[in-house]
């Protein structure tokens, strides 16, 4: 496994296994893996030739007041990951390579970004296309994978991608969650036991839809309100949204229908989570 933080010498290796006739599978993080990141490494390295990792936690889609700064990190760890699944290379490029201290350039997916998620993190979508967009043109994948566990975001790169008319394909992996039903997270990191416990709400409360759904139920309304009941009745817990919507346009669906996505954000203390379930 080879780890690149320069932007032409990676391009450069990428270009050389394409010219060999190699097919290059993509998976962006932000590091700290787990087995939620590995089930997209994993696909990759089934499907592609040749796979490469990005690992850059990007400042562009924190606000001022978010955890940057904390976000949690652990490299030679990741590493080790990396390497024990084949990996080909680990590109982690530094801040100022991605954005040089005189940089303009944004991508904005208007409409979808400002659904679910863009209400309370309004600069998010903004700073995850732009540097997904950077990071394709760097690496030029023919297939990228990412998860559905951040339902919004997959939503968004297969807009981009449409309406760029860029040359990747676009592979959405199902959500990981540990044995308990909570969905991994590298910021499951901030948990204490109390709150890792409340945190369980999020997934409870999607299987007790799932459960409805299955039994007939069809009323998005409610649906919504069994899913707010169980996360209201843990105190920790604080809802940020509840919705049904369907999968491309992310808007809200009066009756659900298979393909459709009920999305839900929750703050337990100060930890905001999120957490899906596609019908
Ligand atoms: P992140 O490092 O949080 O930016 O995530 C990198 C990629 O891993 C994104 O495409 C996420 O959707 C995906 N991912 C994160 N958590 C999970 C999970 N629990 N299951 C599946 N994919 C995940």
């Amino acid at each position: 496994m080879q780890i690149f933080v320069s932007i032409p010498e990676v391009k450069a290796r990428v270009q050389e296994a394409k010219s060999g006739g190699r097919s290059i599978g993509f998976v962006p993080t932000m590091g700290f893996l787990h087995e939620g990141h590995l089930s997209l490494v994993r696909a990759s390295v089934r499907d592609a030739g040749f796979t490469v990792v990005s690992i850059f936690v990007n400042p562009a889609q924190f606000a001022p007041h978010e955890d940057f700064e904390d976000y949690p990190r652990d490299m030679e760890r990741d590493l080790d990951f990396l390497r024990a699944e084949g990996v080909d290379v680990v590109f982690t490029p530094p801040r100022d390579a991605v954005y040089p201290a005189d940089y303009h350039t944004y991508v904005e997916v208007h409409g979808l970004q400002e659904r679910l998620c863009g209400n309370s993190r309004p600069q998010f979508f903004r700073g995850v296309c732009t540097v997904v967009l950077k990071l394709f043109h760097i690496i030029e994948p023919d297939v990228a994978f990412f998860g559905q566990k951040d339902a919004q975001q997959s939503a968004i790169i297969r807009r981009m991608v449409k309406d760029l008319g860029l040359d990747v394909r676009i592979e959405v992996c199902p959500i990981v969650r540990d044995s308990d039903g909570l969905a991994l997270s590298s910021r499951n990191a901030y948990f204490n036991v109390d709150q890792r416990e409340a945190a369980l709400c999020l997934s409870r409360s999607l299987d007790l839809a799932r459960a409805k759904i299955t039994a007939g139920e069809r009323n998005t309304g409610r649906i919504i309100s069994i899913i707010r009941d169980e996360i209201e009745a843990e105190p920790q817990a604080k809802i940020d949204y509840v919705e049904i919507v369907d999968a491309d346009e992310l808007l809200p669906k009066d009756k659900v229908e298979e393909g459709d996505l009920i999305a839900l954000a929750v703050y337990i203390d100060h930890i905001r989570l999120i957490d899906n379930l596609i019908i």
